[in-house]
């Protein structure tokens, strides 16, 4: 690991588990200090502070919850008191809802709550930070293959939900460009966590459709992150970079 953060100071949201909290033990072990949210697991989100903190650097964790815009400024304004400054956000929170459209047994509102927290808590989060972030600012945002391709039923939502983040993403790069801030989205393949296990019932035909037949880590999601937060990646905005085993092959 680099020292590339030192100095820098993360958000990233939903770091209690599975990929974001990967993101955040990665992001402090190259220096920075990070800041978490989480909308229920507070225990898994003090856990993961003690274990950055004993890594040398500053952590912190806030509930705060996606959906709700009002709270996810509210997590900006209490990151900023807390550090002093805020350099990278990590949008990492999110939800995945499956149902066929039409299908009677599909839960609309638990679809309508997951474009909430998937894409009105991107948006919330960077209208919150935009004025915080300053000249050599990161904002990297977790999309998901599926925003590129739609290769099962009933991810329709879900799909849109990303994609929606990845058009986000390019339009934001053209307005935070000038100040020399970078907005890039990563759009993971099937990565083993609570959200969808290696070992669950819909794992086979996940791995047979990368290329490399296997499951990701959450680390390797984060290894992306990191690169795409530090110096080397100056001149990448606007990018969406698929970290899949060849998913979107
Ligand atoms: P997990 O379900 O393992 O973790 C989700 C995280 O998001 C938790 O920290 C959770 O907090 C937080 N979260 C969920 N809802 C809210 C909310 N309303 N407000 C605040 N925080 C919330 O998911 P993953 O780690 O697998 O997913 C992380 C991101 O990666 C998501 O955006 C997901 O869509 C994306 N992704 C995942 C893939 C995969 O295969 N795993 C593939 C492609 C994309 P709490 O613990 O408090 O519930």
């Amino acid at each position: 690991m680099s020292r590339a953060l030192q100095g820098k100071v993360a958000l990233v949201t939903g770091g209690s588990r599975g990929i974001g909290a990967a993101i955040a033990r990665r992001l402090a072990a190259d220096g920075a200090d990070v800041a978490i949210s989480y909308a229920a697991s507070a225990d898994l989100a003090q856990a993961v502070v003690r274990e950055i903190e004993a890594s040398g650097v500053r952590a912190a964790s806030f509930k705060a919850d996606q959906a709700d815009a009002a709270q996810v400024a509210g997590l900006i304004k209490a990151v900023v008191e807390r550090f002093g400054r805020l350099d990278i956000l990590v949008n990492s929170a999110g939800v995945s809802v499956i149902g066929p459209v039409g299908d009677p047994a599909t839960d609309v509102t638990a679809l309508d709550r997951q474009l909430a927290v998937n894409v009105g808590g991107v948006a919330a989060a960077v209208r919150a930070i935009a004025p915080h972030l300053k000249k050599g600012g990161r904002i990297i945002s977790i999309g998901s293959g599926l925003g590129t391709r739609a290769p099962w039923p009933g991810f329709a939502d879900y799909s849109a939900t990303k994609a929606a983040v990845a058009a986000f993403t390019r339009g934001w790069a053209r307005d935070f460009g000038p100040k020399g801030i970078t907005v890039n989205t990563i759009q993971p393949g099937p990565i083993d966590t609570d959200m969808n296990p290696a070992d669950g019932a819909f794992a086979e035909i996940q791995k047979a459709g990368t290329a490399l037949g296997r499951f990701g880590k959450p680390e390797e999601i984060a290894a992306a992150v990191a690169f795409l937060a530090g110096p080397d990646a100056a001149y990448i905005t606007g990018a969406t970079l698929d970290v899949d085993g060849g998913f979107n092959a």
